[in-house]
């Protein structure tokens, strides 16, 4: 099995061992170990590359489910699809997801995910109820709010640094209908965002905002925002689990992802949602998922594969923050295939080191040129940092250690509950860099 991230940046085989054949870690390498989920984080935070995988796909089993309280048990490498797939047809539905289902329970719980409804209901993190994690040094221990509550808290966005989490209680929620009712705004200037946002965020369970970062002049920063709710169930019980309906076979020598690619794509997608506000029912598949319709889509940005640069930085002078990034983008020349800006709201994640936190976010993708790129990147991480913001390490493969540190003040706390065996290129290149240091 392939154990690529999903920015594809640093292609090589990795060396690993299935979770399923582990009871305990022999193993006590120092930084030897990392649990794998399923490679949908963008940068290195998922690899070890000088140690080994613990890849956790395997502990694939739904083991409970509350049909009361909505708690569902399962193991840590049950995919979120899974899930969906079994809830459903029981009216059930995730409280959080963010947004493809292929990611694991393990994973989700380790970066502490967020979704469209982070205004409404938090982080992943605020629904799990307890886990079991399995260390180097401790053996395997129970974690909730009241039983180690310590690495309960430091696990939740601990991104697998803490031990490898074997099975996991998280609540899902009842909903009439799986389907959303989603209401669309087409705004023709990034105005139009900053004019909306907060009546979308007040009268929906979702809402997030597409942006065309190609736009410019009168046009600049204009995109669509998606508000949606649970639609009334009409008796029917919705398809449940999805299959990619096209997958990208290979990768092209070369991006297919380009200024002109982008803005002809970007064109009709802004074109295809009428003028205005409309209504309509759409599928939850599209509505929270639109690109697992296309299996392996990363494969489109060439051999080089793609950064995502992610921040979150505060509301107070949110609409300057949100020009100067686009801006910056448009000035280095380089075209963001995907550009997703969203409020996040004031629930605090029970987790220690979580990346989302209120403010605005904005995620931008581009294919990776090389040195061009991570000039941009450096320069839109300084714009965050001027804002006091935060980069998001998951999306990672290249912040600076001082960028870290200042994005995450308290990462010491989290190195202190490290298990000794485990390690990252992630955490090596920024939390032992700057230990180092001193
Ligand atoms: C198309 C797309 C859309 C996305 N949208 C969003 C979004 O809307 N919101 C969002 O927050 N994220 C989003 N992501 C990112 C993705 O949701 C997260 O990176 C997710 O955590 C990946 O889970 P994974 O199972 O693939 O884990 P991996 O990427 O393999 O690993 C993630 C981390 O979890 C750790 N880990 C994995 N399993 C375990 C375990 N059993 N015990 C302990 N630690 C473990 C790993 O060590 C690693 O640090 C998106 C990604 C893609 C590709």
């Amino acid at each position: 099995m392939s154990h690529e991230s999903w920015g594809r940046l640093r292609l090589r085989e990795r060396s690993s061992v299935d979770a399923e054949s582990i009871d305990a870690f022999d193993d006590k390498t120092a930084g030897g170990l990392l649990p794998f989920g399923n490679g949908r984080s963008y940068g290195d935070s998922c690899h070890n590359d000088a140690g080994t995988l613990v890849d956790c796909r395997s502990l694939d089993r739904i083991l409970d489910f509350d049909q009361e309280t909505g708690d569902l048990h399962c193991q840590a490498g049950v995919l979120l699809s899974d899930i969906l797939a079994y809830a459903i047809p029981r009216g059930f539905f995730l409280a959080v997801t963010p947004g493809t289902q292929f990611v694991t329970v393990g994973g989700a719980i380790a970066n502490d995910v967020h979704g469209k409804n982070h205004h409404r209901r938090g982080v992943f993190g605020n629904w799990v109820q307890s886990f079991r994690l399995m260390r180097s040094d401790r053996g395997t221990i129970q974690c909730d709010r009241l039983q180690n509550s310590d690495l309960f808290a430091a696990t939740i966005g601990g991104m697998g640094l803490t031990g490898m989490i074997t099975d996991a209680v998280i609540r899902l929620v009842r909903v009439p209908s799986p389907n959303i009712l989603q209401h669309t705004l087409r705004f023709s200037s990034i105005d139009g965002y900053f004019d909306a946002f907060e009546s979308f965020d007040r009268d929906h369970e979702y809402a997030v905002a597409w942006i065309d970062q190609s736009a410019r002049g009168n046009n600049f920063g204009r995109g669509l925002l998606l508000g949606g709710d649970h639609a009334e169930g009409n008796g029917r019980v919705a398809a449940s689990r999805i299959q990619a309906r096209i997958s990208v076979p290979f990768t092209p020598p070369i991006s297919l992802v380009n200024a002109m690619s982008m803005r002809a794509f970007n064109e009709l997608y802004y074109r295809k949602e009428k003028a205005g506000s409309s209504v309509r029912d759409v599928s939850w598949q599209s509505y929270f998922y639109p690109l697992d319709a296309i299996g392996r889509w990363n494969r489109l940005y060439g051999p080089r594969g793609l950064h995502q640069h992610q921040s979150v930085y505060p509301e107070m002078t949110g609409r300057q923050t949100t020009i100067r990034l686009l801006e910056c983008a448009q000035t280095h020349g380089h075209a963001s295939f995907l550009t997703v800006l969203k409020r996040f709201g004031g629930e605090k994640s029970p987790g220690l080191v979580s990346f989302p936190r209120p403010g605005f976010t904005l995620t931008l993708d581009f294919a990776n040129q090389g040195k061009p790129t991570e000039h941009l990147l450096d320069a839109l991480d300084d714009i965050v940092m001027e804002a006091g913001g935060a980069i998001n390490p998951y999306k990672d493969g290249r912040m600076p250690a001082d960028v870290f540190a200042a994005s995450f003040p308290n990462w010491r706390d989290l190195e202190k509950l490290r298990d000794p065996a485990m390690m990252s290129d992630f955490w090596r290149r920024t939390a032992m860099d700057l230990e180092n240091r001193n």
